[in-house]
């Protein structure tokens, strides 16, 4: 039964407010569901009806079955992965972009898209202090959104391999090398696995704060040259998945630079947003990333307050990208295209048609303004403060490495004496955490060492949240350290 425009209002303003309820009473759910793998199949029909149904019947059949199977990434005790504060400004983007429904791939195919997208895309180089150079306004560079930061670094060892076998022709494929760390997240593997080519993984240590090292890049790049291949990106991190490492950007651009045609791609996908604030600029190594990176990648839909998806990406050379990805079939040749006077955004990204995702981009950074966002961030970093000293003056829990941004990543302290390792601790406390459904933390391996992660972010989680995690944390790990010694 199709919706006329008359149901679709009445309809529309009875989703808004099913929105706000769930968002009214969002703490009241657990973050993790209690639902078991399979529940949504035994519940729906397994064929789709034959005849139309009442959008009512719908709704309901929504609130009844999907959201208990919701895990509550804005519950304001989640700390697992990493935060995604969606907002209802995004929330509202999205909804206007859906309802307009055109695939703006070449900029006739939608002016407004494109050019929205390039305009967003500049402020938000702004905000984030990025070198001109990166701006779309000044025609050599270039922001773009794609779905993914893994998306964004595919699209970008395209890019560097093209330009790579174009400088070197008849480069033997399969000698061309990827190169990322053990603290890079999987993205760089996937990409080599995706497009067949090498990848190597260079070692970092905890006592340089697990992050790359100048000469550990230069003896990988010689080893690797003496062995007759030929290394052309290196994805570097500013703000790792594991424990919020920064690359050292300063040595790795000294070292690179002598490397000729090679690509350094900068993943900051869940930290680069703290740059919108001067004083974590130079922890991230700005100046130099302004100076000499390829490519810089950080989400929005992560720390950054935009729904899901939306990734930023900005490339210092666009010809690169578009020397790498453009096939234009007579169906998609426009005036504007031949003549360069616009960008054709199917050339920046994989597939050919996109979403009007800067739409939801442009409303939050108007609702909020640079200053709004700013506050955002700076609060998520206050709140892991204060998480991360209360881990510090802990009996029973110890930091693994420094806080970084809104992230903490923690161990349990093994009491002197006992026989179990401070790894099998650990990994009890995870177990006994995930056990329960009223909060959400993950585990990671730093080297050999067994760690809980603690990322703060979520927009409602106020320091009475950090001060009752600590507390539910720390209680279980009372408890675990009681079972054990009273072994
Ligand atoms: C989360 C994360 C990614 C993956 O992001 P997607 O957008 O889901 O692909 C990549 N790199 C880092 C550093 C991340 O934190």
């Amino acid at each position: 039964m199709s919706m006329d425009v008359e149901s679709f209002r009445k309809a529309g303003y009875q989703a808004i407010d099913s929105i706000c309820d769930f968002h009214y009473n969002l703490h009241n759910h657990n973050v993790f569901s209690a639902v078991e793998p399979g529940y949504l199949r035994k519940a729906l029909p397994d064929h789709a009806p034959e005849h139309g149904e009442h959008f009512q019947d719908i709704t309901e059949d929504y609130q009844k079955h999907i959201i208990p199977g919701l895990t509550i990434w804005q519950h304001p005790s989640f700390f697992a992965y990493f935060p995604t504060p969606g907002t209802l400004e995004a929330t509202l983007g999205d909804l206007v972009a859906s309802s307009i429904s055109n695939p703006g791939f070449n900029w006739d195919s939608s002016p407004a898209s494109t050019e929205l997208e390039a305009l967003v895309m500049d402020w938000s180089a702004k905000l984030f202090g990025l070198d001109k150079a990166f701006y779309n306004e000044n025609n050599t560079g270039g922001g773009v959104i794609q779905t993914t930061a893994s998306e964004s670094a595919l699209v970008m060892v395209v890019a560097a391999r093209s330009r790579y076998t174009r400088t070197y022709p008849g480069t033997d494929l399969n000698k061309l090398v990827i190169y990322v760390t053990t603290q890079t997240h999987s993205l760089g593997v996937k990409a080599a696995l995706i497009l067949g080519l090498r990848v190597r993984v260079i070692d970092v240590h905890l006592k340089d704060g697990l992050s790359l090292r100048g000469c550990a890049l230069q003896q990988a790049y010689e080893e690797d040259k003496e062995a007759g291949l030929h290394p052309f990106i290196l994805i570097a991190t500013v703000g790792t998945t594991s424990s919020g490492a920064i690359d050292n950007i300063p040595e790795i651009f000294t070292v690179a630079r002598n490397f000729p045609s090679f690509w350094v791609h900068i993943d900051a996908a869940w930290a680069g947003v703290a740059l919108s604030c001067p004083e974590h600029r130079d922890i991230c190594h700005l100046d130099e990333i302004n100076r000499f990176a390829d490519s810089f990648c950080t989400n929005f839909h992560k720390w950054g307050l935009v729904n899901h998806d939306c990734s930023a990406l900005w490339v210092r050379d666009r010809k690169c990208l578009i020397d790498a990805l453009d096939i234009t079939p007579e169906f998609l040749k426009t005036k504007e295209g031949e003549q360069g006077t616009v960008i054709d955004y199917r050339n920046w990204h994989l597939g050919l048609s996109r979403r009007f995702r800067s739409l939801k981009l442009w409303f939050v950074l108007r609702c909020y303004g640079a200053e709004g966002f700013r506050e955002h961030i700076r609060k998520g970093i206050r709140l892991n403060d204060r998480f991360a000293t209360l881990v510090g003056s802990s009996k029973e829990l110890a930091l693994v490495t420094a806080p970084s941004f809104s992230l903490s990543v923690f161990c349990v302290r093994a009491p002197e004496g006992v026989t179990v390792s401070q790894n099998e601790l650990t990994l009890d406390l995870h177990t006994r955490l995930s056990a329960r459904k009223d909060i959400a933390i993950t585990k990671t391996y730093l080297n050999d060492i067994l760690c809980i992660r603690f990322a703060v972010g979520a927009a409602r989680t106020e320091e009475k949240h950090i001060d009752a995690a600590f507390e539910l944390i720390t209680s279980e790990a009372r408890q675990l350290l009681a079972s054990i010694s009273s072994v």
